[in-house]
């Protein structure tokens, strides 16, 4: 006892004591799978065993087999492919969950009608006069028929429902009883920056346009779902976030996201019914009134507070309003953001900051190398998410701060938009994730849904390496187009970093935590264009079946 041994040359890195055979056995040994370990080599390997939670070993069938006691589980793979458990590195995970059972989703709708009729069957299955709300997650080029709906359409597929329907962060329809509702008659009852959009004969359409900060406090206007909705919403969303193949999201908080928000998570995880491993983050919500906030809500809350499947993470995205997506900040706004980060650096709390464009960024960057010359914040893995326009000199400056960098598939919705504002030529080059890769800057996969984007990690894969827009334009160039094993790793290994987990999970090696996923097709094989179909089979999260279907559906009903 307590005497080790290597066994097994294919065995590497498996130590088994003298113990008693059964007793070391593993829990559970997938065989005969083409398995994709993301290690420093990109490894493949046929088998991969699990005890207690976490992989044991990974090599041969043959090898993996004899360890395998009576009361393993083996599972045959048969030929199909496993990968790390995705992570998204800039997910709005808790918002989108909350709302998840009490929402009409129209992510990955193809065609306009498709959409209408998911509003309809919403209408069927929700009680009488229910709101229908779609968050977003959806844009004009998804559709065959390539354009919003109507009012006239919304009213048509649920005549008895108050209906809302947002784009991105600029627009929304209302159908007249959902405006009824919210007591909403004209543009004096419209949320500052915002007004009713009228057509060609200035007749009002339905819909109000603005800016983001006029979205923002209209959605707040919307009934909220009630506790048990949000709970219901939390774990149907990280199921279904599991039916993709994910395992990990880092949250960067948002708008619409008050401290009350968070309690359904709370409680899933307290209840231990959590599928996908949270770390979250705080954002300052009132404007001026940050600091207090932020000082308030951290004041018993360590950086790493939490265990592996709900983690407190830092600030982000949003430390203050005023250098939220705003370009040109004043000084006085720079430097309330600096105390702001010096007092987060000093108490060693991560952060991420969302910002969008290269032009401006160095306001942001100047002020990390500020608080840096005091602090060293490369310990503290601060980051940017968005910047998809990235030049060599920001990401040089990044490196040098040890900051990474959480790229999102905007341009999947975007990039028509980018291609006709900033030439052809730039286009072909966002996001230089090779570039970045080159310099050295840590990069995670992500979407930054649901409300801008899709949560669907494979739409996001299949985004990295084909360039090409819902539409189908192809706008990036070769030489920033990743190949399949980089894809994969920004999105496993890659956003683990963010969360101080890439020595626990982002890649299957022995003592590593248990999060894969079987795939309905080989992503390596596939063609790309076919990437987005991807589903799993099979998820687990430390060991444990979250999710399973198909050929694999009566490993959940066993548990
Ligand atoms: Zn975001």
């Amino acid at each position: 006892m307590g005497r080790f041994t290597v066994v097994g040359a294919g065995l590497i890195g498996l130590l088994v004591s003298g113990a008693p055979a059964r007793a070391q056995a593993p829990d559970t040994v997938l065989v005969n799978g083409k398995i994709l370990t993301v290690d420093a080599q990109f490894s493949t390997r046929e088998a991969l065993a699990i005890r207690d939670g976490k992989i044991l070993a990974v090599g041969t069938s043959a090898d993996l087999r004899k360890l395998a006691g009576p009361r393993s589980r083996v599972i045959d793979l048969q030929g199909r492919t496993v990968i790390p458990g995705l992570i998204d590195s800039h997910l709005h995970a808790i918002r989108a969950a909350e709302t998840f059972a009490t929402e009409v989703n129209w992510i990955g709708a193809r065609t306009l009608a498709d959409a209408l009729g998911r509003i309809s069957s919403a209408a069927r299955a929700m009680k009488p006069g229910a709101w229908l709300i779609v968050a977003g997650g959806w844009n004009v080029q998804q559709f065959k028929e390539n354009r919003r709906p109507t009012q006239a359409e919304l009213v048509a597929a649920a005549p008895d429902n108050p209906v809302y329907v947002q784009l991105g962060y600029g627009w929304a329809m209302l159908t007249p009883l959902a405006l009824k509702t919210l007591n909403i008659a004209g543009d004096a009852d419209v949320p500052a920056g915002g007004r009713f959009e009228r057509d060609p004969a200035g007749k009002p359409t339905g819909a109000i346009s603005g800016g983001q900060g006029a979205i923002i406090a209209l959605f707040d206007k919307l009934p909220k779902p009630t506790f048990d909705q949000q709970i219901d919403g939390t774990k149907k969303f990280f199921r279904e976030l599991n039916r993709l193949g994910m395992t990990g999201v880092v949250d960067p908080g948002g708008n619409n996201l008050a401290p009350e928000d968070y309690q359904a998570v709370f409680k899933v995880w307290r209840d231990r019914q959590m599928t996908v491993r949270v770390a979250y983050t705080l954002c300052g919500q009132t404007p001026g009134a940050e600091f207090a906030e932020l000082k308030n809500l951290i004041a018993l809350v360590p950086q790493g507070f939490g265990d592996d499947m709900l983690r407190f993470n830092g600030l982000g995205e949003r430390i203050t309003a005023a250098m939220n997506n705003n370009p040109r900040p004043t000084d006085a706004d720079k430097e309330q953001y600096y105390q702001i980060v010096k007092w987060a650096a000093e108490r060693g709390l991560s952060l991420t900051m969302h910002w969008n464009n290269d032009a401006s960024v160095g306001q942001l960057l100047a002020i990390f190398e500020r608080v840096n010359m005091d602090i060293p914040i490369a310990p503290l893995r601060w980051s940017i998410a968005h910047l998809n326009d990235a030049s060599p000199a920001t990401l040089n400056r990044m490196k040098a701060l040890g900051v990474g960098w959480t790229v999102q598939d905007a341009m999947y919705f975007g990039g028509d938009g980018y291609d006709q504002q900033a030439g052809a030529e730039a286009a072909r080059r966002v996001p230089p994730v090779n570039t970045g890769t080159k310099i050295g800057v840590p990069i995670g996969g992500g979407t930054d849904a649901h409300r801008v984007a899709s949560y669907n990690p494979f739409t996001s894969l299949q985004w990295f390496l084909d360039g090409k827009t819902v539409g189908g334009v192809a706008i990036r160039g070769a030489e920033e187009t990743p190949d399949r094993a980089a894809a994969l790793r920004f999105y496993t290994l890659g956003s683990s970093w963010f969360s101080f987990d890439e020595k626990k999970r982002g890649s299957l090696e022995a003592g590593k935590l248990a999060d894969l996923a079987v795939l309905s097709q080989d992503y390596m094989t596939v063609p790309v264009d076919k990437i987005h179909d991807t589903e799993s089979l099979l998820t687990m999260v430390g060991g444990r079946v979250v999710y399973a279907a198909g050929p694999f559906k009566s490993l959940e009903d066993a548990r």
